[in-house]
């Protein structure tokens, strides 16, 4: 396994996740933080313990491009006691989630009780990113910070955010696209989730991106952590 490929998202067109506290009924599709749905129960492979549900797309929302998989809602996944620099899971046809494969590079850890710090949960209203910040991102990503600094300070593109699609803000450049490890190719990139991880030594938490990946042929996610190199090593 690893992290070789250019970084494509599908859908092409991103869209920034907004929590919102009250939203009616009819109108949430996802949701962000904790909310295991029932039933669906997967084993972090490192620890054992269960892992925990970030992001709950509906694969109904044609925007996202999700309607083959087998499952209604698609969770995307993480362990909280520690950080796999990457995981990849898949789905049977009757949509109960399997792990795949996991590298075994552990990025941080700490004793005890988990230390990345999940959202609250929330639905979520999806917002299309406009054209000139993905453009701006992607210049950010390619190194191209001459390029990208014309924008800088017309609008707030410097931000990681909660995003699904499109081209995310990677914290560390040097991360790529993984390959699918049931079929082999390079999976496109899915959503991206920021959350708080607790060091020892550090008094507030540090930010880390959780880039999670799909390949709809095998229903497989891949989940890599976008960690900013000077912070963890
Ligand atoms: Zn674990
Ligand atoms: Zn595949």
């Amino acid at each position: 396994m690893s992290t070789l490929g250019k970084i494509s998202g599908l859908p092409e067109q991103g869209y920034f996740v907004q929590p919102v506290a009250q939203l009616p009924f009819s109108d949430v599709q996802h949701r962000l933080g904790t909310d295991r749905p029932a039933g669906l129960e997967l084993e972090c492979p490192l620890c054992e313990a269960p892992m925990e549900t970030l992001l709950r797309l509906n694969t109904q929302d044609t925007r996202l491009q999700l309607e083959g998989l087998p499952l209604h809602e698609l969770p995307l996944m993480v362990c909280t006691q520690h950080v796999i620099s990457e995981v990849q899971y898949s789905f049977t046809s009757a949509g109960e989630p399997v792990v795949a494969e996991l590298e075994h590079t552990v990025a941080a850890a700490a004793e005890g009780e988990g230390i990345i710090e999940i959202p609250d949960t929330h639905p979520v209203l999806l917002h299309a990113v406009p054209d000139r910040i993905a453009e701006t991102r992607q210049l950010v990503n390619e190194g191209r910070l001459e390029e990208a600094a014309d924008w800088a300070g017309k609008f707030d593109w410097e931000q990681p955010q909660n995003q699904i699609g499109g081209t995310p803000l990677l914290m560390n450049r040097h991360v790529g696209a993984p390959a699918c490890c049931l079929c082999g190719q390079t999976m496109p990139f899915l959503a991206s989730v920021v959350v708080g991880v607790r060091v020892m030594g550090e008094p507030d938490p540090l930010q880390l991106q959780l880039l999670y990946f799909l390949c709809r042929r095998c229903a497989n996610v891949a989940l890599v952590a976008d960690i900013p190199v000077e912070d963890y090593s």
